[in-house]
């Protein structure tokens, strides 16, 4: 089955709007095995739009529209497909059933406008949106094509899609896929490609990467019959690429969701510890992205943003001689974070970070990107020498992730 995405607005042209649905649905199509070759985008005007589906529908089974349903005049993406189909767009009872039942629960009265909305050809398949006015369709064009219209705002294309476009795909594919995340820190993405080259020119399983700051994430896909199939068609792949990576995977998962500091919130849950932070140059930003995950509630107790030198003694109790003699951004200031935070807090591990951002303040001594993070727990405070490079962005961004990593690893330590 080939896909081919449709975003309809010219606010996606003038650039006033990023084009997160493209995004969105590319993701996921692909997730699904859905080959795309092409993808377009088309201003708010009928010829142009007729020209881009026709183009599309050439070319692809299944064109998926974004935008347009709306009930303003500029919204013409089922008007125009309808016209290529040789069909009168024709009100919808069911369409206008949960429309009105949507204004009534929000007690708004439904303006003429609005009907426009409930209109669909007669052989159209509607898609709910309990998230907004316009429901989306499924559209038959002939010739076994099809056209998906979905509205614009991604709150209410994304389930939407999720929820009713998805479950169609798959039950007309009768193919189910099955893809393992996993997850490597540590380790470059020229180094991994090096040593998994040959696994990744295989199409069923495949094997791909991708990279951001720190990480690699390997995607393998695998497509059969049944998930069963699917799932014994990957696990050879799997265990070649634990046996040849080894310990700098952190994670195989089956969603793509995952990252440090979730995998870190969920060893620490695992092990009923609870964590405190001290943060100089990431200044919250290993506290903020624990939190992000549901349920940190339970395991990070609070952190404190020790931020110039002198928060560093009044909120964590550094001394001042100890900065003074060994300098801020040293390991022994790390190490001294790390506890402090630990014992005010009264937790079973602390993070620490201290170190040079950038761009200025670099000396040949202590260059930017030199960071140091500390991990105290009841047993012993580690502290772990960095030399990262990079914008200012990245530097904290490594700083968190590599703090991440140390709590992982010391959470599933035995
Ligand atoms: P529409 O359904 O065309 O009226 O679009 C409604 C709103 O959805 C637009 O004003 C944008 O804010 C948003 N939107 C439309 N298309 C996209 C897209 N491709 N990606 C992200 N947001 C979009
Ligand atoms: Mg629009």
């Amino acid at each position: 089955m080939i896909a081919e995405i449709l975003c309809v607005g010219t606010e996606l042209l003038m650039g006033q709007v990023l084009n997160t649905n493209a995004y969105f649905l590319s993701r996921r199509l692909s997730a699904l095995g859905v080959s795309q070759y092409h993808q377009t985008v088309v201003g708010d005007n009928a010829d142009r739009l007729e020209e881009a589906y026709r183009l599309a529908l050439s070319r692809a089974d299944v064109v998926v529209t974004s935008g347009g349903l709306g009930p303003t005049v500029d919204d013409i993406t089922k008007r125009v497909a309808a016209k290529i189909a040789g069909k009168e767009l024709v009100r919808n009872p069911e369409a206008e059933e949960m429309l009105r039942a949507r204004f009534a629960r929000f007690n708004r009265p439904m303006t003429p406008n609005n009907l426009s909305q409930t209109m669909f050809t007669p052989d159209a398949t509607l898609l709910p949106n309990p998230h907004g006015t316009a429901p989306g369709a499924i559209v038959p064009m002939g010739g076994g094509k099809v056209v998906i219209h979905l509205p614009g705002p991604p709150a209410e294309l994304q389930p939407m899609w999720i929820d009713h476009a998805e479950p169609w795909l798959r039950a007309r594919s009768g193919k189910t896929l099955v893809s393992r995340y996993i997850r490597i820190f540590g380790m470059g993405e020229s180094e991994v490609d090096q040593c998994l080259s040959d696994l990744e020119t295989g199409s069923n399983p495949s094997l791909s990467p991708y990279c951001s700051p720190g990480e690699v994430l390997l995607r393998a896909t695998a497509c059969a019959d049944t998930t069963e199939a699917a799932e014994a068609l990957l696990l050879p792949l799997l265990e070649e690429v634990r046996t040849r990576l080894g310990d700098v995977i952190y994670a195989v998962e089956e969603n793509d969701a995952g990252s440090l500091a979730r995998c870190a919130v969920e060893a620490l849950k695992r092990r009923g510890w609870t964590i405190a932070t001290a943060e100089s140059l990431t200044g919250g930003l290993m506290a903020s992205s624990m939190v992000e995950i549901p349920g940190a509630s339970c395991v990070v107790k609070g952190g404190f943003v020790t931020y110039q030198t002198e928060s560093k003694t009044l909120l964590t109790g550094v001394p001042a001689e100890l900065i003074d003699r060994h300098g801020v951004v040293s390991a022994e200031v790390a190490r001294a974070m790390a506890e402090g935070a630990r014992e005010r807090l009264g937790t079973d591990v602390a993070i620490s970070a201290t170190g040079l951002a950038g761009p200025d303040g670099g000396t040949p001594e202590t260059p930017v990107g030199t960071v140091f993070v500390g991990l105290a727990t009841a047993e012993a405070t580690r502290v772990l020498p960095l030399r990262l490079t990079g914008d200012r962005t990245r530097i904290r961004t490594l700083t968190m992730k590599h703090a991440m990593y140390a709590v992982l690893k010391e959470a599933e330590r035995n």
